[in-house]
């Protein structure tokens, strides 16, 4: 009965908004809506004269909006990239340059200001990458609602896990709206499914099966369309804020990059943004200036009449809104993906008709003859390279943040997330990127090529395909025989597999490249410890421990080494330092208890023992060890009862 109730209600107040004038409120507060669609490249939008697709949902915003013709993201990683939306800050001035760097709260976000504001904030993500919980920290900041990824994956699969289909977070958009309509909006919705692997689902799998990523993005159009649907059943449609935006493009193998992030091309920079004002205003309007996505946050908030923060990047798009002439606006790249590889980061400018991009080999293109960006017209002298070059030497003085990036430190969870996207993490690129002087570092255009079959490797390892990620490894290895990353990917493809020997020769070989890199010698060592070889072992996880004294895997790993050579005294330190880094690992500490029982200390394992052997412990190893010990002091009845609870643990362990 109470059901019915509310659905009625429901169904009246939906029938009635639809068709009586907006509340006063809206007026005032329109609602906001923003979506941004990953890896959305604008000349694959219909509307942006692509004829091979239907995007009709963004055609009809387009029609009923404005559609900026020229639009660039500052950066070409969905992070930085968002962060950038959110703050009107390029990467060097907000900090968020690689994944899982906190955004600092100095920067005042687009939400917390709406919030001040009086409105009600909601954010639906598409994939981990954006988690507030570990890739994406601070971007949740001012959101009443942000809506993460559950903290223990129920599923193994990627939907879920890491991804979630355009049309679910629409859906979850939909379903925190029906239960807060109260009120004014900003609900931000980012719809994923451009991003790769390609994979979209029928009917997109079938009318676009030769051409995939553009079937994500038909998709990822018609999750819009529902979305737009609710609004307008809702009666929200026509008084809303709508701004629809790419967080970056996708290379399709222009400039030899297949997916982005490592280049500054207009392939992976040039985004679609269409603004959709209240009512319809300036409806159809296109504008052929180029402006940037920082310019997002400053033009929403002078729109709705609040106060914007000092010092933005961006500026607001008003005067191109409202046609008045407005001058195009200078747009900076900037991308510090490449030192994930070990290679220079770069950072371009784009002006008055060149883009002149700073790196170990200098490029400039004239846009205006050379829209693919394909004759590098470079001299040092050149009058365009200097200003363009001073434009961007000035800009780095101006964000100190450029200069104290360093690689985020996030956790293993983390870092296997971070691979399932088809990212390396930071440690990934090894101690290379310690080189002071980014120039120093290899030019990534001459290292593309390596890229993409990495991220192949990547992904391929990710779907369990360990022959294809062997062979486009073993193709890296082909242009650069010592490829840490080939080498140590290749060396975790034969330990999963149980070829350790074979593990253990690529990882000799990663390690020898980087000798100062402490994961590589442990990852070494676990190879030479679990194919045998326990002196080559120890004297590789030595090396490790002294480059890093604080590893876990590397104390646990050495300490087995020393009792497997019957060094007790040796293993039983390595195993107390381990039980220093992790107090709580009952592995290393029955691994210390063991050692001590070896060595007739009775007394101290029996204290380590008692200390982990609750009423509750599952763990047959812990009693039976216990047990040992008592005897060795000969409390005989002790040691029984203890012998007893293990048994009883280990039959209740075995299937019935
Ligand atoms: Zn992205």
């Amino acid at each position: 009965m109470r059901f019915f109730f509310v659905l009625l209600c429901c169904h009246l107040a939906a029938g009635a908004s639809a068709a009586r004038e907006p509340e006063p409120d809206k007026v005032s507060r329109p609602d906001v809506f923003l979506i941004t669609i990953d890896t959305l490249r604008a000349d694959h939008v219909h509307c942006y004269g692509y004829d091979r697709i239907r995007t009709p949902a963004l055609d009809l915003l387009a029609e009923q909006g404005i559609r900026f013709n020229q639009a660039f993201t500052p950066s070409p990683i969905t992070n930085s990239s968002h962060t950038s939306i959110m703050t009107g800050l390029l990467p060097s001035s907000h900090g968020v340059s690689d994944f899982g760097v906190p955004l600092a709260t100095i920067y005042p976000t687009l939400a917390e200001l709406l919030t001040k504001g009086g409105y009600r904030t909601a954010a639906f993500i598409g994939a981990v990458i954006l988690d507030s919980k570990n890739l994406a920290p601070g971007l949740d900041r001012g959101f009443e609602f942000y809506d993460n990824f559950p903290e223990l994956p129920t599923s193994t699969s990627r939907w879920g896990r890491l991804e979630r289909r355009g049309m679910e977070v629409e859906q979850r958009a939909e379903s925190w709206l029906s239960t807060h309509p109260a009120g004014a909006h900003f609900v931000w919705v980012h719809l994923y499914d451009p991003h790769d692997p390609y994979e979209p689902p029928p009917p997109y799998s079938e009318v676009y099966k030769d051409r995939l990523y553009d079937g994500e993005i038909a998709y990822a159009d018609s999750a819009l369309g529902h979305f737009l649907t609710y609004l307008k059943k809702q009666g929200w449609y026509e008084g809303a804020m709508i701004v629809v935006v790419g967080d970056h493009g996708e290379g399709l193998g222009e400039h030899h990059e297949d997916t982005h992030g490592i280049f500054l091309y207009d392939s992976t920079t040039h985004v679609p943004l269409i603004v959709k004002l209240p009512n319809e205003r300036e409806a159809g309007r296109t504008v052929e200036g180029q402006v940037r996505t920082t310019d997002i946050m400053p033009t929403i908030l002078s729109l709705l009449g609040i106060a914007t923060p000092a010092n933005l990047d961006g500026d607001s798009l008003e005067p191109f809104l409202s046609g008045v002439e407005a001058a195009p606006r200078t747009v900076f790249g900037e991308t510090e993906y490449p030192l994930r590889f070990g290679w220079a980061p770069l950072r371009s400018i784009r002006k008055e008709g060149f883009k002149f991009i700073e790196a170990p080999k200098p490029e400039l293109y004239n846009l205006r003859a050379d829209p693919g960006e394909s004759h590098n017209h470079y001299e040092p002298w050149d009058g365009t390279v200097q200003k363009l070059r001073k434009a961007l030497a000035e800009l780095s003085v101006q964000s100190p943040a450029l200069e104290k990036t360093s690689p985020a430190a996030v956790s293993a969870s983390t870092i296997d997330e971070l691979h399932a996207l088809g990212y390396l993490d930071s440690a990934d690129a090894g101690s290379t990127t310690d080189v002071p002087e980014p120039s120093l570092l290899p030019d990534p255009k001459d290292k593309i090529e390596q890229q993409n079959l990495l991220h192949t490797a990547t992904m391929a390892s990710e779907d369990g395909e360990r022959e294809k990620a062997r062979a486009a490894l073993e193709k890296v290895l082909q242009l650069d025989e010592s490829s840490a990353l080939a080498l140590t990917q290749l060396g975790r493809i034969e330990m999963a597999s149980g070829n350790y020997a074979k593990a253990a020769g690529y990882l000799r070989r990663a390690h020898v490249a980087r000798p100062n890199d402490a994961r590589d010698a442990f990852e070494y060592g676990r190879a030479l410890e679990l194919s045998g070889d326990l002196a080559g072992a120890r004297d590789v996880l030595l090396a490790s421990l002294k480059l890093n004294p604080d590893q876990f895997e590397a104390r646990l790993a050495l300490g087995r080494v020393y009792f497997g050579l019957n060094d007790s005294n040796a293993a039983e330190d390595q195993f107390e330092a381990a039980v220093l880094l992790q107090p709580g690992n009952s592995e290393a500490q029955i691994n210390l208890a063991k050692t001590l029982i070896h060595r007739k200390k009775f007394a101290e394992a029996v204290e380590l023992l008692e200390a982990i052997a609750e009423p509750s412990s599952r763990n047959p190893e812990i009693f039976a060890l216990l047990s040992q010990a008592y005897a060795g002091l000969g409390r005989r009845q002790e040691a029984q009862r203890a012998l007893l609870r293990a048994k009883a643990l280990q039959d209740s362990k075995r299937p019935q």
